[in-house]
């Protein structure tokens, strides 16, 4: 590894969330029975025409910028020739030399905590092909069946350049392409639908080389994690295959996950192979100034930039912020709290301590809450107040969930409960700590005042967390000034 340095560009396919296909009116939805969402144009009949859905453009103009692409106002659409089973109209309508947008980049956060700025080559406009599909059928040890809802489905392709000198770092640009185009809204990004898909090219050469080695791309991983374990694979043995004077093979290789390797699939087809033509059965696509400013002007405040306004504005750490931003409705819905919460940083350590953990153990979302924001809310202004503990809104956390209503209900149904302010019994636990701790007292009464910790610390063991702290605080100063 110390002679050799990875070099990786990635592929990404994000099938973008239209109501219908990119140029014909079929639906466009995962999980219909076969074969129902399909059409002569997206089977590509003879003398079927397709049509472009303005929705799709807009959608991968939208993604385009928001990974600081140049949106290029005329684009082509090109035939990208080939055969396959799910693909029986021979060809596949995508861009070649003039793609909706180029030049782009994100940044990704490196091991040192500093930021890599890995750039996008490209992003284009293509249609998806249909799905083979293996098993789930009495005769799938001999025959394959072909489901083809998905042909024509609008996909955003998306070329990184070859940026990426680590796996790591490949993981971390996937995930925050990620969590970009998920705050755009332009695709659902559900991998496990298939909706992002990733090819990877990796290759290495010996450290100082300016040449790229050869490459091999593996094709379809359904996961980040399988990426970078595919990625940790190829780079041994692309140099072990150079450490004992072999040549690498140029081609494409799939992952299996079981075995934790990969296997050579196909020499890698070439681009000419392809007779990429310009698609007679559509026009140039135009996306004027005015176009892209109206789509530019929806484009919503993107993770990163909020996470630093976050933070700013509600005074939480960074790890809160990342946090708060893992999704959209998460960002939104903590900041319609922390905007009214008398301690936005309770109401971030509250979502994070008690909130999410709850909904993971009990496998719900977000949107599944019993516990709305207004609850939230509702519950750290009582604790700010001291009107309720720590330890009591836990439990009353708990029931929220059990009884699944939401926090002012419960509070209401369990009769307003209050922390106890009666202070008999702590100035009793008080009086007996000063009796048994008279050097910490003198202490104390000689100027240093950070002893009253020890006292505070004391007393909140003893009543198991249940007193209240301000009121602690309170009797402990007053008994040790001697009153
Ligand atoms: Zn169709």
């Amino acid at each position: 590894m110390a002679k050799y340095e990875p070099v990786i560009g990635l592929e990404v396919h994000v099938q973008l969330l239209t109501a219908t296909k990119a140029f014909c009116g079929c639906k466009n939805q995962f999980g219909s029975a076969p074969n129902t969402n399909i059409c002569p144009v997206c089977l590509g009949l003879p003398g079927a025409l397709p049509v472009l859905n303005a929705k799709a453009v807009e959608f991968a103009t939208l993604a385009s910028l928001a990974i600081n692409c140049q949106v290029r106002e005329r684009s082509i659409f090109a035939r990208k020739n080939y055969f396959y089973p799910d693909l029986p109209k021979g060809y596949q309508i995508s861009q070649f030399d003039k793609p909706i947008a180029e030049h782009g980049f994100i940044e990704v956060p490196t091991a040192d905590g500093s930021t890599k700025r890995i750039g996008i080559t490209r992003l284009h406009l293509e249609e998806d092909a249909g799905k083979s599909l293996h098993e789930g059928f009495a005769d799938a040890a001999s025959k394959t069946a072909i489901d083809l809802n998905r042909t024509g489905v609008p996909l955003a392709e998306i070329v990184s350049e070859p940026d990426m000198r680590s796996p790591a770092e490949a993981y971390e640009y996937l995930t925050r392409l990620k969590e970009i185009i998920l705050y755009t809204g332009v695709s659902d990004c559900n991998m496990e639908e298939g909706s992002l898909r990733c090819d990877a090219n990796i290759s290495v050469r010996p450290r100082g080389q300016k040449e790229f080695g050869t490459k091999t791309e593996v094709k379809n991983v359904n996961s980040f994690r399988f990426v970078k374990q595919a990625l940790e694979y190829e780079i041994e043995r692309h140099i072990e295959i150079l450490e004992s004077g072999g040549k690498i093979t140029q081609e494409s290789r799939l992952y299996n996950a079981h075995e934790g390797k990969t296997n050579g699939m196909r020499s890698k087809e070439q681009a000419h192979d392809y007779r990429y033509f310009p698609e007679p059965d559509l026009l140039p696509l135009v996306v004027d100034e005015k176009w892209q400013a109206a789509i530019r002007a929806s484009l919503p405040e993107l993770p990163e930039a909020r996470r630093q306004r976050m933070m700013k504005e509600y005074g939480i750490t960074a790890g809160d912020a990342h946090t708060l931003t893992l999704t959209r409705a998460l960002a939104d819905q903590f900041e319609s709290a922390a905007r009214t919460a008398r301690n936005p940083r309770r109401i971030a350590n509250l979502v994070q301590s008690e909130l999410l953990g709850r909904l993971k153990a009990h496998g719900l979302e977000l949107e599944q809450s019993p516990i709305s924001m207004t609850g939230v809310t509702a519950s750290a202004d009582l604790v700010e107040s001291g009107a309720i503990s720590g330890k009591m809104l836990k439990d009353l956390y708990d029931l929220c969930f059990e009884r699944s209503h939401d926090f002012p209900a419960v509070y209401e149904e369990q009769g307003r409960p209050e922390q106890s302010r009666d202070t008999s019994a702590l100035e009793k636990l008080a009086d007996e700590l000063i009796a048994d701790n008279p050097k910490q007292v003198e202490q104390y009464r000689a100027g240093k005042k950070t002893m009253i910790a020890f006292f505070v610390g004391r007393v909140m063991k003893a009543s198991k967390g249940q007193a209240n702290p301000q009121l602690v605080n309170e009797v402990l100063s007053r008994k040790l000034e001697g009153h």
